[in-house]
């Protein structure tokens, strides 16, 4: 596959795509491994995860080059991928607390048997990830999987391929390792190859590929735990401090382009201070700077064409059904990249697709509210459930609009939080995701089906006994 990139506009990169053989031959090489992988012990995959973790740091800068061209993001993609050290690091100290033997107990319903529980990871696990950031996402799901004693399939997303480089040779670089964690090169058909040799499916992506999973995976009967896109609302209440609020969503709607599936992409605001956060937004959106030159500003372009496209269509559907652009509203092509500047957006409405569908783009649509009620009815108008944001000087206030909120993780006076707080358990509402939580412990005990010893300590039951007691 020829990959564009996305600062030249240029097709200057060649993908070699896995075919479905080699990717059958990489999950049974990965199947034949991962009984010894599980085995071994917890102890032994975070000793083997920790020479990982040296491996990474040792091609660090070359990562982070790679998935600078793969996103135009310099400073991000440095983030990006200490974020990455920052959770092996996190795992590797977590997982052997989580898998400490429990000790054998009495059934609390049958007081003669002794029950002891297993821990039983699934063998293969698929793991298919997004291109808005490359690395972390394809990592976010591997990391805890292996530690539970899983061996990997990795397909990242064929948008963003050139960090895959760099990570596979700090993976070989650990040969225990290397049996287990398998990366896969290609787009779409890979991905279903992957999923047809995998016993559980770690997906993150958009909701229509989310849901053809989902049903390949029912279909299979394996399981699927899907993290997809959002529309995430922010609601700023009357009493909130419009410094922050207007910082805050501006950074979560443009920031990484506004290219995060937790970036705010509506907001509703209390009507007595509409005028005065749309002033100011519109002001400090007018001062973000585009990293034209790559050294220095503070937004890129945009990553993916066919997204480009997306955001065009709806800036100027909004525009044909009454909305006003304050600032930015275009897509415009740079030096061979499509960029688009933070664009600020009024007199819009839920029959807009930029109200209603994701943008991925740093889109900052602007509703006013006149109640409480209203604003909540408008926040929980939207198929998707991903996250959100309250802003309140009142802590309460805020919280109990946010438990009225139909979303996994609220960002309390600040935006995207989920970006950065990886031990909160949450769930995606609605069509933005389902089944456990990546986050917090849940996103390691979900890799194991739970096995019962049943241990009887006295004399069984006879059949004489049992029908005496019909
Ligand atoms: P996408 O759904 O187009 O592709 C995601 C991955 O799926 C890619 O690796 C792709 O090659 C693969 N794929 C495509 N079709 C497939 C199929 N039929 N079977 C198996 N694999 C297939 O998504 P994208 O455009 O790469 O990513 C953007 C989306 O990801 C946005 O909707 C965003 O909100 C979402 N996202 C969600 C989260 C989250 O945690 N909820 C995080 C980041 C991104």
């Amino acid at each position: 596959m020829k990959i564009r990139n996305p600062r030249t506009g240029i097709y200057d990169y060649n993908l070699l795509v896995d075919s479905n053989d080699v990717i059958v031959a990489k999950s049974i090489e990965i199947r034949n491994a991962q009984k010894a992988w599980n085995e071994n012990g917890v102890e032994k995959r975070v000793a083997t995860v920790q020479k990982w973790l040296e491996s990474l740091k040792k091609y660090q800068n070359e990562i982070a080059e790679q998935l600078s061209i793969d996103t135009a993001r310099k400073s991000i993609s440095a983030v990006e991928v200490a974020g990455v050290l920052g959770v092996l690091q996190a795992w590797c100290y977590r997982a052997p607390q989580l898998l400490s033997p429990a000790d054998e107990r009495p059934s609390m319903s049958a007081n003669t048997v002794m029950v002891q529980q297993q821990w039983i990871p699934y063998d293969v696990v698929g793991v298919i990830s997004p291109w808005n950031f490359p690395l972390l996402l394809a990592l976010i799901d591997t990391v805890p999987a292996l530690l539970a004693g899983c061996g990997v399939l990795l397909k990242p997303s064929e948008v963003t391929p050139r960090f895959m480089d760099g990570l596979e040779k700090s993976i070989n670089e650990v040969p225990e390792l290397s049996k287990v964690l398998k990366v896969v090169r290609g787009g779409a058909e890979a991905g279903k190859a992957v999923v047809q040799n995998a016993d559980a499916i770690c997906f993150t992506g958009s909701v229509p590929t989310g849901k053809k999973i989902g049903a390949v995976c029912a279909e299979r009967f394996i399981p699927a735990f899907l993290e997809l896109g959002g529309k995430d609302p922010a609601v700023v209440l009357a009493d909130a401090d419009l410094e922050v609020a207007t910082d805050a969503v501006l950074r979560s709607c443009v920031g990484a382009t506004g290219q995060a599936c937790q970036s705010l992409e509506r907001i509703y605001v209390d009507q007595t201070i509409y005028d005065d956060f749309v002033h100011l937004i519109t002001d400090k959106a007018e001062e973000v700077t585009l990293t034209i030159n790559p050294e220095e500003g503070q937004m890129g372009p945009l990553i993916f064409e066919a997204q480009a496209i997306k955001i065009q269509e709806q800036i100027d559907d909004a525009v044909s059904k009454g909305a006003e652009i304050l600032t930015g509203g275009k897509v415009e092509t740079i030096d061979g990249g499509l960029w688009c500047r933070p664009t600020v957006l009024i007199h819009v409405d839920h029959s807009m697709k930029v109200m209603t569908e994701e943008t991925f783009g740093p889109i900052i649509p602007i509703m006013a509210f006149s109640t409480e009620d209203e604003a909540l009815e408008l926040a929980n108008d939207s198929i998707y459930g991903l996250s959100s944001s309250v802003f309140s000087t009142n802590k309460e206030k805020a919280i109990e609009i946010a438990s009225k909120m139909e979303v996994g993780a609220v960002s309390i006076n600040d935006g995207s939080l989920t970006n950065k707080v990886f031990d909160a358990e949450k769930n995606s509402f609605k069509e933005s995701g389902i089944n456990g939580s990546r986050m917090g412990d849940a996103g390691f005990l979900r890799f194991f089906r739970r096995k019962a010893m049943l241990i009887q300590t006295a004399k069984p039951e006879t059949m004489a006994n049992f029908e005496e007691k019909q």
